[in-house]
């Protein structure tokens, strides 16, 4: 999946998606779920609009100074103890990954939820070596069952319902009683538990992501509702942290006002119901923990939009509101955007880390409604970076033929305002006079792209100046 994109085949992809009537069905709860419950729990902390600001700063401080926190984050975590390695590419972090595995002699991996693993291909580079990856978050394991990529950031099994899981589960589970009761999602749930819980105590290594390094301490920290990401890095030998390099922060100061954005923005909790922190291997006296630590640091292309349009992109904390709030992943899904991260934070990010060349698609499909960065909890102005793209693309001829000669006939135009205003008057009145009995048309030259799924409505009082200038005159007189 992450080796071979299909985010060039997005349109396809997502005419798919639109035919698919019980993704539809599961995607209906994504806008009744995460939209209501955000608000709920925006309303409830009268500081919430504060706190983003300040996440947005402590985000924007870090990334200006990324070099020196990074380089305090290895300090502190090799001086507790455990091992940095950066990484500059998805190549060399399975690599790393495969070698500590060996070293602790791996044949079963338990996985905590990563992003980072999924955008370097872990589960198939380790399976290749004959280690076995086992997810334990329950919407990562029940897409690893399915042989299915995550189609959302924080529900990677949203387009999946219960009946699903049930046949899935039925296939998989050896011994499962054919006349036990799995009818019930807390019947599922009890289903997974019992076999993943021997899974996580068979595990030699335990892999986790990192919602946040913490420069001051060395410290990596999960945020999840499960516990899953708890057994997986306290039970094996070994834990591995997969993190890219903008997880950094510099103080624990500054995770917690973070996080008081992230689940209510997320999911709308109040807060995650575990938050784990972890620095270094197990020391003398600890109850638990691994007795191996490493942390692999991922660039793959960040350290690249440093300093450019798409900076702000790296402020990202993963929190799916935008895609949750996005008409457009509303109403396709996830696996449409053909690669790691969908929605508007895929929109950008995916084509600054594979290619505009490949993603060109994902920043085209937005009406630019704003949504996104309206609820974004530290304010990523999404719309812009996708207009950003949507140039870049225009100047390195990506964009079709077509487009790009409409665009020059519409920018001669806009260029000579006044034969601008008089070449709209004509058009309007013109499709104004053919349209007028039937008040749209159901068929139009240049926009059959338009008329093929939609009529086209037949304009109606003048050009958009026109009314303009009417309303502005009546509300001044
Ligand atoms: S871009 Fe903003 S809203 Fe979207 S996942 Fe990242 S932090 Fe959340």
């Amino acid at each position: 999946m992450t080796l071979h994109p299909t985010s060039p085949h997005f349109k396809k992809n997502a005419a798919r998606a639109l035919g698919d009537a019980e993704l539809q069905v599961a995607l209906s709860k994504v806008k009744r779920g995460f939209i209501d419950k955000r608000v709920a729990a925006a309303a409830r902390l009268p500081e919430f609009e504060a706190l983003r600001d300040q996440a947005r700063d402590i985000k924007n401080h870090t990334l200006a100074h990324l070099d020196l926190y990074l380089e305090r984050y290895e300090e502190k975590v090799t001086a507790s103890g455990g091992h940095v390695h950066f990484a500059r590419t998805a190549a060399e972090a399975r690599d790393i990954v495969l070698a500590i595995c060996r070293e602790a002699g791996a044949r079963t991996v338990t996985k905590g939820k990563s992003m980072i693993a999924e955008e370097i291909g872990l589960n198939a580079h380790l399976e290749a070596a004959g280690i076995t990856p086992v997810e334990t978050d329950l919407g990562e394991y029940i897409i690893q069952l399915r042989g299915e990529p995550p189609s959302h950031i924080i529900a990677p099994a949203v387009h999946v319902n219960a009946t699903q899981v049930e046949q899935d589960f039925r296939r998989v589970h050896k011994g499962l009683d054919e006349k036990r009761d799995l009818s019930e999602p807390v019947k599922l749930l009890a289903e997974a538990r019992a076999v993943l819980r021997e899974r996580f105590l068979a595990a030699d290594v335990g892999i986790t992501g990192a919602n946040f390094l913490v420069a001051e301490t060395g410290t990596s920290i999960i945020v999840t509702n499960e516990g899953n990401g708890d057994l997986t890095q306290i039970l094996p030998k070994t834990h591995i942290v997969l993190a890219s390099i903008e997880k950094v922060v510099p103080t624990l100061e500054d995770v917690c006002q973070i996080i008081r954005v992230l689940a209510r923005s997320a999911t709308g909790q109040d807060m995650s119901v575990y938050t784990t922190l972890s620095t270094g291997p197990r020391r003398p006296g600890d109850l638990d923990g691994p007795e191996n630590y490493h942390v692999i640091i991922l660039d793959n292309g960040r350290s690249s939009m440093l300093n450019t349009n798409f900076q702000d992109m790296l402020r990202c904390i993963r929190c799916g509101a935008c895609m949750n709030h996005c008409p457009v992943y509303q109403a396709v899904g996830g696996h449409a955007y053909g690669w790691v991260y969908p929605g508007p934070m895929g929109a950008v990010l995916t084509p600054s880390l594979i290619g505009v060349d490949k993603a060109g698609h994902l920043p085209n499909a937005s009406t630019f409604c704003g949504r996104c960065e309206s609820v974004c909890p530290v304010r990523i102005p999404l719309p812009k970076m996708m207009r950003h793209w949507r140039e870049r693309e225009f100047e390195r001829h990506l964009s079709p033929a077509a487009m790009r000669s409409g665009l020059a006939f519409w920018g001669f135009f806009a260029r000579r305002p006044a034969l601008y205003t008089l070449a709209m008057r004509f058009a309007v009145s013109a499709l104004a006079l053919v349209g007028r009995s039937r008040g749209r048309f159901q068929r139009l030259p240049l926009a059959s792209g338009w008329t093929a799924g939609r009529d086209f409505p037949a304009p109606q009082g003048g050009t958009f100046q026109a009314q303009w200038r009417r309303e502005r005159r009546r509300s001044v007189g």
